[in-house]
């Protein structure tokens, strides 16, 4: 249930049945919501109704009401620019929230108050713009079963007289968890949808290769590797002394900087399937900066 001000109930009873604009503040005061009405009375207390408050942003606006103010005005349209200028004066929270909906409403020029209203919505978009995006990220795993008979390759490095794993590219578990990680910050979904098991091309391909195609895509889509982390989980071999020659052939595949690659080793102490050396995983995150 929703509790607000008894004297917001006297308001919204004593609200004209007229064109108009209304305020809702917060406890501080200050404007949380402009909307416009063509009938101030109804529109005001539909916020009111308990079958309104189902949805959650109305919900959330009643319970903060602590005041309200209307202006009447002549017409809906006078409405309609009034709402603009004050959302422009006031910035209420709930109309930018409002806003990000893309629920924007067709804008016809006919009339020269009209322009007013475009060149709000051409500022709302500017200021959306303003706060682009500028930093995603990623996370990636990948797990391959153990065989004989297979180089090991862990982060581009190959690890000699090792039982390798098993897969249809070199199985390196670090550079897939990776690639998956920088996929995952673009929202172009993981490395099976872009070098399928299906394709002969990528049989026993250096993953470091398929890495740096990945580190294009993010390059392609405008976006730089500011970092990437990984975890290599393996019982054997030991991992550590490797990893400084790990972090440049990353580093190397993605064009990037040795320092802006970390990789960890870690063992399961013999627990699961990597204790039981029955296979090798990785994990990865990593965060992409938005080029200029
Ligand atoms: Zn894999």
């Amino acid at each position: 249930m929703v509790n607000f001000p008894e004297h917001v109930q006297t308001q919204i009873e004593t609200l004209p049945r007229k064109p108009g604009v209304y305020l809702m503040h917060d406890v501080s005061g200050a404007v949380i919501y402009v909307g416009k009405a063509v009938d101030l009375h109804s529109r005001v207390r539909s916020y009111f109704h308990a079958s309104a408050w189902e949805n959650p942003k109305v919900h959330a606006i009643v319970s903060e009401i602590a005041d309200l103010e209307f202006i009447v005005t002549d017409s809906e349209l006078e409405a309609l620019i009034l709402e603009a200028n004050l959302i422009k004066q006031h910035r209420p929270r709930y109309n930018v929230r409002l806003k990000d909906d893309k629920r924007y409403p067709y804008i016809k020029i006919t009339w020269p108050e009209d322009l007013l209203w475009a060149e709000h919505f051409v500022e709302q978009k500017e200021h959306k713009r303003e706060r682009r995006v500028t930093i995603r990220s990623g996370i990636g795993y990948d797990a391959h079963r153990c065989k004989e008979d297979r180089p090991l390759v862990l982060g581009g490095v190959r690890f000699e007289g090792e039982p390798g794993l098993l897969g249809h590219s070199d199985a390196d578990v670090v550079c897939h968890a990776i690639c998956d990680s920088l996929l995952g910050a673009l929202g172009a979904g993981d490395i099976g949808q872009h070098f399928p098991d299906s394709d002969v091309r990528y049989a026993g391909i250096s993953s470091l290769s398929l890495l740096t195609r990945v580190a294009a895509m993010v390059s392609g889509d405008g976006w730089e590797i500011e970092n990437v982390d990984a975890v290599v989980i393996a019982e054997a071999p030991r991992i550590g002394p490797r990893i400084p020659q790990m972090r440049r052939a990353l580093a190397g595949a993605m064009g990037i900087e040795a320092e802006r690659v970390n990789v960890k080793a870690k063992t399961t102490e013999g627990l699961g399937f990597v204790g039981r050396r029955e296979g090798v995983a990785s994990e990865a995150i990593c965060m992409l900066r938005r080029k200029d």
